[in-house]
C-alpha cells in the first residue's frame, strides 16, 4: 500500500469515527439527502447570514465514505460565501468524476482515489449534491430587504 493510500484510509476513518460539525442547528435551513444505491442518509443544516455560511452541521448514517465526505465538506465550506461553497462543490465533483484535483480542495484531494471506485462515487458526492440542493432553495427564496 502506498503512503497516499494509507493516508487516504486514515483520513476517511478519522472523519468517520470523529465526525466534525456533527449535529443540528435549530431553525436553520436544512436539506435531506439520500443515496439509495448504498443506503446513505444525510441531513444538512446551514446557518446563512447574508451570503455567507456562518455555521454548518450534519447528521446521518451510512458508509464511511459518505459520512467522512460530509464531515470534510463541513470543514471546507464553513465561513465561505455561497458562491465560494458552490465553486468548491463543483471542483470536488469534477475530481470525483476523474478530472485533476484543484489545489484549493486541500485535504479533500485525498478522496481523489474514489474516482476509480465507480460504485462509491455517489457516496462521496452525496453531501455535495445535498449542499447544492440546499443552496438552490436559498437562491429561489424571495429576498427580504
Ligand atoms: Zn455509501
Amino acid at each position: 500500500m502506498s503512503f497516499l493510500d494509507s493516508l487516504y484510509k486514515e483520513i476517511i476513518l478519522d472523519h468517520y469515527k470523529n465526525p466534525r460539525n456533527r449535529g443540528e442547528i435549530a431553525g436553520a435551513l436544512h436539506q435531506e439527502g439520500l443515496n439509495p444505491s448504498c443506503g446513505d442518509e444525510l441531513e444538512l443544516f446551514l446557518a446563512i447570514d447574508e451570503d455567507r455560511i456562518e455555521d454548518v452541521k450534519f447528521t446521518g448514517e451510512g458508509c464511511a465514505i459518505s459520512q467522512s465526505s460530509a464531515s470534510m465538506m463541513t470543514q471546507a465550506i464553513k465561513g465561505k460565501t455561497l458562491k465560494e461553497a458552490l465553486e468548491i462543490s463543483r471542483k470536488f465533483k469534477d475530481m470525483i468524476q476523474g478530472k485533476p484535483a484543484a489545489e484549493e480542495l486541500g485535504d479533500l484531494q485525498l478522496l481523489q482515489g474514489i474516482s476509480k471506485l465507480h460504485a462509491r462515487v455517489k457516496c462521496a458526492t452525496l453531501a455535495w449534491v445535498t449542499l447544492e440542493q440546499a443552496l438552490k432553495s436559498v437562491e429561489e427564496a424571495p429576498k427580504i430587504s
